[in-house]
């Protein structure tokens, strides 16, 4: 059993409100929402953080927006608008340490963020 929270909830062995997968991508509901709606998009492979990616890595990279996008789209953020986060290491505020694309919508966001 792997030690990391999304690679357990990827192979199912802890449970999550799961909005959208795909072969890459599993997409779920954030535990600890902090908007309306508030969606993870965490890629299947472990990848500790964004500094890990490599230039082979793109269309990996590019899907997993296309993933965000079309997840807005079925939230209903396309009209009024959403944001997309990848929190990276200790100052960026990454807490989990498996890549994760946070997709914050439902409410006016504040900028810039704390
Ligand atoms: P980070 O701070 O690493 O960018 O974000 C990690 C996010 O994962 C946080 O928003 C936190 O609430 C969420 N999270 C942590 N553990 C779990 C979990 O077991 N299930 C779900 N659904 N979300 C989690
Ligand atoms: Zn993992």
């Amino acid at each position: 059993m792997s030690d990391c929270v999304f690679c357990q909830i990827g192979s199912r062995e802890l449970p999550a409100m799961v909005v959208y997968e795909d072969r890459e991508f599993l997409a779920f509901r954030d535990i600890n929402p902090q908007a309306p709606v508030h969606i993870l998009v965490v890629p299947k492979r472990h990848c500790n953080s964004i500094l890990d990616f490599q230039d082979g890595d793109d269309g990996l990279l590019g899907r997993m927006v296309l993933a965000a996008q079309r997840i807005a789209r079925q939230e209903h953020l396309a009209r009024r608008g959403f944001r997309l986060v990848l929190n990276s290491g200790s100052d960026g505020g990454q807490a989990v340490g498996h890549v994760h694309l946070h997709l914050l919508g439902g409410r006016t966001l504040k900028w810039p963020p704390g």
